[in-house]
C-alpha cells in the first residue's frame, strides 16, 4: 500500500460506512460478488455515463484546510455600514459553540416526528414568540428563506386571500424605499401568477379598490421612520391589507407593525446573533393575524398535549402544506432556515428583552454621536428620522476612495447620497473611523467623536412611534443571561432531540448522510462569516473561486452547462427551474406553453412549486410496480402538444427505482414542444454514474442539504442550485448586484457560506469518491432490504430485484391483520432509539428507508434487528398473544416518567416496552413525551409561549 495515497484517499474511508470485511459480508447476504455488479444490476445500461467524472482527486482533510485557508484569505473583512437588510452582529459564542458548531443542533431533521424534536420545537416557538411580541400580531410561524422571499410569500398569500375566485383586486403596491433585492423578488413572483405590481411614494398612491395590498419597509431603505398609519387606513378603506418589512432589532424601540394597523409583518432575523455570510443562511420570519392562519406560508410550531396529558409541541396546521395539498398549497415552502431561526431565538433568550433594548439604543446612540460630529464637519444629513441609518450628502468620487483605504464599506445610494447603518458592533473606535473619512475628506485629520450620555436613545425616534408596549415577559427570556445557565438551557432542549449524533435517520428521499466536521469549521472564520452580499467583488475574491469552483463540479456531475446556486432550498430551485422554462418559452414565443405534467408519486413541492411559475398542472399516473405510465405520459403529451410546458420527473423515482423507459419519456416530451424538469433533490444513486443531462432532461435542481452533505438543521438551511443546458443559461436567475437578470431569492449566491460544505465535500472525496458514495448508498439500501424483505413486504424494485438507495416497506397489511398502522412503528422506533424513516410518502401506509453510504454495517444491523423485533411484536398482537390496544406499539413511545411510575398497570412489562433489545442497555434515547395528540393542538391552536400569567396559575 503506497501511504500517501492512503493519506489523500482517507477521507473516502472516513465518510463511507461499511469497512472491506463488511463490504463482502454484505454483498454475500444479498447474493452479489462485487459493489460494481450491484450497481450494473440496478442502474440501466443505457444510461451509463461513458467516462468518469472529471472532477478533481480525493484530498485528505488536514490538506483542504490549508488549501481553504487559503481560499479564505482572499476574501477581505473591511467593516462594513451597507445595511439594507444585512447588519454585522456578533454571534454570542456559547451559542456558537454549542448550536451552531454543535452536531445536536445541526444534524437534526424536520421536527415531523415531534416526540423526539421537543427541544428544537420549544425553540422554534420562542422563535414565533420573539416575532409575535416584537411585530404586535398574533400568529408567527416557524421561519422563511429570506426577507425577498418572505415579501413574495406574503403577497401571495394576500392575493389569494383577496381573491379568492375572481382577479378583482389584482393590483399590489410597493413603496419605493422598500429593499432592491425585495422589490426584485417580487417582479420575479408577481408575474408569473398575474399580480401587477404598482411601484412609487406611499404618500401620493392613490390606492383605490383594485388593489388588494400594498408593502412598505419600517424602517424604510433610506433610513427614516414613518408614520405610515393613515396610509394603513387608505388601503383598509379600499379593501386592501398591508405587509410591513420591518427590523426586530429596531423594534425593541419602535411602536409595532401590528399597533399601527398592519396585517402582516415580514422581515430577517439575521441580526439576531446569525453571521453574514455573503448573504445568508438567515432566517425571515413572517407574522399576521389570526384570520390567516389558514393561508400562513410555511411551518407553524404549535402547542398540543400528549398521551399522558403533559402539554408537548408538534407542527400545527399541516394540512396547508404541499405534502398533502399539493398544487392547492398555500406554498411550496419545505426546507426553510430552522437552525438560523433556533440561534436568532437563542439570542433572545440570552440578552432578554432589556439586552436588546440596550443594542438597539447603543446603535441610535453611536448614529446620533456621528450625525453630530458629521453635522459639526459641515455635511449634511438627510433622514430626520433613524434607528441605525444616517443618509449623508457627499460626493461619493471623494470618500469612497478614502474609505476603502481605511477598509471601510458605506452605501452608495444611487441619487448619489451615502449611507452608513450602525450595527451591534459598532464600536466607539468604529465611530472615530467613520468620522474620519469624511473630516479627511475635507482635508482635517483631526477628527473627534463624543458620546454624550445625555444624548436620548430615542432622540430620533418621533414620539408617535416610540414603543411603550412591553415584549419577551414570558419566563423563558428573562431566565437563562448567565453563560451557565445559557449553555444549560441549550443542552436542556438538546438532549430532548434524536439527531445523528445519536443514531442513524434513515429518512427516504431525503438523505441524511455524514456532514463532517471539517466541511463544517471554515464557516466560522471571519473571512467567510463577516461579509456581507452586497460588497465591492474584490473583497469577496474567495467566495468567487468557491462559487466558480463548485458551480463547475455540478455542471460536471448533472452533465449540464451551466449553474446556479441562488435558490435557498430544493423547492425554491423547482420554482426557478420552471420559471428559467417559462422564461424560454416567453424568450421563444411560446409563453402559452404552460402546462405541466406531473406523475402523481411526485414530492409534493412538484405541483406547488408548478403553480408558482404559473403553470398548469396534469397529473400522470403510475403503474402497479411504481413506474411512470409512458402510455397515459404520451396520451398527455400528445393531448395538450400545443400547450405542453414542461415534465417534472424524479429519478431515480420517488419509489426508488431506476425507469428503464426514461430515456423515451424525455423524448416524448422534447417532440411534443416541452421541457424536462428533473428532480434532483435526491442525487445520491445516480452521482458517478449516470447524470440528468446525459438522460436526457434539460434542467434539474439539486438538494445540496441531501446528497452534498449540508446537514438539515433541524429543518434548513437548505441550498437548492438549478443545472442546465445551454439554451436555457440565459434564464437563470440573476441579481442586481451582478448586473443582471431577475432574482429568485434576496442575495446572489443565496445562502453562500454554506456552499462551503458541499464544495469541501467535492473536494474530499474527489472523482473517485464521490462515485464510491453512489455504490455504497445503493450497496447499504440493497443490504436492508433484504434483512428486512424476510418480514415485511417490499414494494417496488428495479428490473433485476435490486432497488437504488432506498425502498419503501409496505406496513399497510398488518392494520387489517393487528390494527398496527405505520404510526404505531413509527413511534416503538423510538422506543428502540431510531427516527423512524419517511412515512406515508410516496405511499400511505408506508415507509421508506434510505441508509445512505455513511452508516456502517454496525447500525444498519441495530436497526433491521429493531424492525424484526418490532415486526415480532406486530406478530403478538396479531395472534392475540398481545392485547389490541394495550401494547408496546399503540402505547409508543414510553417515556422514562412511565416507564419508572410506581403503579404499572400495562399487560406487558416494563423491560420490553423500554428495553427491548439488549444493545439498548448501552446508550438508551429517552423520547421527552408521549404520544402527541395532533388533533388537539389544531383544534386548540396556540403558537407563542403561554403567557406569564398562566405560569403563575400554575403555581
Ligand atoms: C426534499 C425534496 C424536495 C424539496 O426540497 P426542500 O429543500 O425541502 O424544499 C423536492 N423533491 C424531492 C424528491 C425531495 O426529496
Amino acid at each position: 500500500m503506497n501511504l500517501f495515497d492512503a493519506q489523500s484517499t482517507e477521507f473516502i474511508r472516513r465518510h463511507i460506512g461499511p469497512n472491506e470485511a463488511e463490504t463482502r459480508q454484505m454483498l454475500e447476504t444479498i447474493g452479489e460478488s462485487s459493489t460494481q455488479s450491484l450497481v450494473e444490476k440496478t442502474i440501466p445500461k443505457n444510461i451509463h455515463l461513458p467516462s468518469e467524472l472529471d472532477l478533481p482527486a480525493s484530498i485528505s482533510e488536514q490538506e483542504y484546510l490549508q488549501d481553504i485557508w487559503m481560499v479564505a484569505s482572499k476574501n477581505k473583512v473591511f467593516k462594513t455600514y451597507i445595511g439594507q437588510g444585512y447588519y454585522n452582529t456578533i454571534t454570542p459564542s456559547v451559542i456558537l459553540r454549542n448550536v451552531f458548531e454543535n452536531p445536536g443542533w445541526y444534524t437534526s431533521y424536520t421536527p415531523y416526528q415531534a416526540e423526539i424534536s421537543q427541544g428544537r420545537l420549544e425553540s422554534l416557538l420562542n422563535f414565533q414568540t420573539v416575532v409575535s411580541d416584537l411585530t404586535g400580531l398574533e400568529l408567527a410561524g416557524a421561519s422563511l428563506l429570506d426577507e425577498a422571499t418572505a415579501a413574495a410569500e406574503a403577497m401571495a398569500m394576500l392575493f389569494h386571500h383577496v381573491n379568492p375566485r375572481t382577479t378583482d383586486k389584482p393590483r399590489f403596491f410597493v413603496d419605493n424605499q422598500v429593499f432592491q433585492q425585495t422589490k426584485d423578488v417580487l417582479v420575479t413572483r408577481a408575474k408569473p401568477v398575474g399580480i401587477e405590481l404598482v411601484f412609487g411614494d406611499y404618500q401620493n398612491a392613490g390606492i383605490d379598490n383594485s388593489y388588494f395590498g400594498a408593502l412598505v419597509q419600517y424602517p424604510n431603505s433610506s433610513g427614516t421612520i414613518e408614520d405610515y398609519r393613515r396610509f394603513i387606513e387608505d388601503v383598509h378603506y379600499q379593501g386592501g391589507y398591508i405587509v410591513m418589512a420591518t427590523d426586530l432589532l429596531a423594534l425593541t424601540l419602535l411602536t409595532s407593525p401590528g399597533e399601527l394597523g398592519a396585517d402582516v409583518a415580514i422581515g430577517s432575523a439575521q441580526r439576531f446573533g446569525v453571521p453574514l455570510g455573503f448573504g445568508g443562511p438567515h432566517a425571515a420570519f413572517f407574522s399576521t393575524k389570526e384570520t390567516f392562519k389558514r393561508g400562513i406560508p410555511g411551518r407553524i410550531i404549535g402547542i398540543s398535549v400528549d398521551a399522558q396529558g403533559n402539554n408537548a409541541l408538534r407542527m400545527a396546521l399541516q394540512t396547508r402544506e404541499q405534502h398533502i395539498k399539493r398544487e392547492k398549497a398555500t406554498s411550496n415552502i419545505c426546507t426553510a432556515q430552522a437552525l438560523l431561526a433556533n440561534m436568532a431565538a437563542m439570542y433572545a433568550v440570552y440578552h432578554g428583552p432589556e439586552g436588546l433594548k440596550n443594542i438597539a439604543s447603543r446603535i441610535n446612540v453611536i448614529a446620533e454621536a456621528i450625525e453630530e460630529e458629521l453635522t459639526t464637519l459641515g455635511f449634511e444629513q438627510l433622514n430626520n428620522t433613524y434607528f441605525d441609518t444616517l443618509r449623508i450628502r457627499a460626493d461619493r468620487g471623494v470618500i469612497e476612495p478614502i474609505a476603502l483605504q481605511n477598509q471601510i464599506n458605506f452605501q452608495y445610494y444611487t441619487d448619489g447620497t451615502i449611507g452608513i447603518s450602525i450595527d451591534e458592533t459598532t464600536t466607539q473606535k468604529d465611530a472615530l473611523d467613520i468620522v474620519f473619512v469624511f473630516a479627511s475628506s475635507k482635508g482635517t485629520d483631526e477628527a473627534t467623536i463624543g458620546f454624550d450620555s445625555e444624548i436620548s436613545a430615542a432622540g430620533k425616534i418621533p414620539a408617535a412611534l416610540q414603543r411603550t408596549s412591553a415584549f419577551l415577559t414570558h419566563p423563558v427570556f428573562n431566565s437563562h443571561h448567565s453563560e451557565t445557565q445559557m449553555m444549560r438551557y441549550i443542552k436542556k432542549l438538546e438532549k430532548r432531540d434524536l439527531a445523528l449524533n445519536t443514531s442513524m435517520i434513515s429518512l427516504g428521499s431525503c438523505t441524511m448522510k455524514l456532514n463532517a466536521a471539517t466541511e463544517m469549521i471554515p464557516l466560522s472564520w471571519p473571512e467567510f462569516a463577516s461579509i456581507h452580499p452586497f460588497v465591492p467583488q474584490d473583497q469577496a475574491a474567495g467566495y468567487k473561486q468557491v462559487i466558480d469552483e463548485l458551480s463547475s463540479y455540478l455542471s460536471t456531475i448533472t452533465q449540464f452547462d451551466g449553474c446556479s446556486l441562488q435558490p435557498n432550498s430544493g423547492a425554491q430551485g423547482e420554482f426557478a427551474g420552471l420559471n428559467t422554462i417559462m422564461e424560454y418559452h416567453r424568450a421563444n414565443n411560446q409563453e402559452h406553453r404552460n402546462i405541466v405534467l406531473i406523475p402523481i408519486s411526485a414530492h409534493g413541492t412538484n405541483p406547488a412549486s408548478a403553480v408558482m411559475a404559473g403553470m398548469k398542472v396534469v397529473v400522470v399516473k403510475s403503474d402497479e410496480k411504481g413506474l411512470v405510465d409512458v402510455e397515459d405520459l404520451r396520451n398527455k403529451a400528445e393531448q395538450y402538444k400545443d400547450t405542453l410546458g414542461a415534465l417534472m420527473i424524479t429519478y431515480p423515482s420517488t419509489y426508488g427505482i431506476f425507469e428503464e423507459s426514461i430515456r423515451e419519456i424525455c423524448e416524448i416530451i422534447h417532440d411534443n414542444g416541452g421541457q424536462v424538469y428533473m428532480d434532483g433533490a435526491n442525487m445520491n444513486a445516480q452521482v458517478g454514474y449516470t447524470a440528468p443531462g446525459y438522460i436526457g432532461a434539460d434542467v434539474c435542481h439539486l438538494n445540496l442539504h441531501k446528497t452534498f452533505a449540508i446537514p438539515h438543521g433541524g429543518g434548513g438551511p437548505g441550498v437548492g442550485p438549478i443545472c442546465a443546458k445551454q439554451h436555457l443559461l440565459p434564464f437563470l436567475p440573476g441579481h442586481f448586484s451582478l448586473d443582471k437578470g431577475q432574482p429568485v431569492s434576496a442575495a446572489a449566491y443565496g445562502s453562500a457560506s454554506i456552499l462551503l460544505i458541499s464544495y469541501a465535500y467535492i473536494r474530499m472525496l474527489g472523482a473517485m469518491g464521490v462515485k464510491k458514495s453512489t455504490e455504497y448508498a445503493i450497496l447499504n439500501a440493497n443490504y436492508m432490504k433484504v434483512r428486512l424483505a424476510e418480514y415485511f413486504q417490499i414494494m417496488y424494485a428495479g428490473k433485476n430485484g435490486t432497488c437504488a438507495h432506498e425502498f419503501i416497506v409496505d406496513l399497510r397489511p398488518f392494520k387489517t391483520s393487528a390494527g398496527i398502522e405505520a404510526e404505531d412503528v413509527a413511534k416503538r422506533l423510538m422506543d428502540y432509539g431510531f427516527h423512524a424513516p419517511t412515512m406515508s410518502f410516496p405511499v400511505p401506509g408506508t415507509i421508506m428507508i434510505e441508509p445512505t453510504e455513511s452508516e456502517d454495517k454496525a447500525e444498519l444491523d441495530r436497526f433491521c434487528d429493531a424492525m424484526i423485533n418490532i415486526y415480532k411484536e406486530i406478530i403478538a398482537v396479531q395472534s392475540g398473544e398481545a392485547d389490541k390496544t394495550d401494547n408496546v406499539l399503540k402505547n409508543a413511545p414510553h417515556t422514562q416518567h412511565v416507564i419508572c411510575m410506581d403503579n404499572w398497570e400495562h399487560s406487558y412489562s416494563r423491560q420490553s416496552a423500554a428495553f427491548p433489545l439488549e444493545y439498548i442497555r448501552e446508550s438508551k434515547f429517552w423520547p421527552a413525551v408521549a404520544r402527541i395528540n395532533n388533533t388537539y393542538g389544531d383544534r386548540n391552536l396556540i403558537c407563542t409561549c403561554a403567557p406569564v400569567e398562566s405560569y403563575a396559575e400554575a403555581e
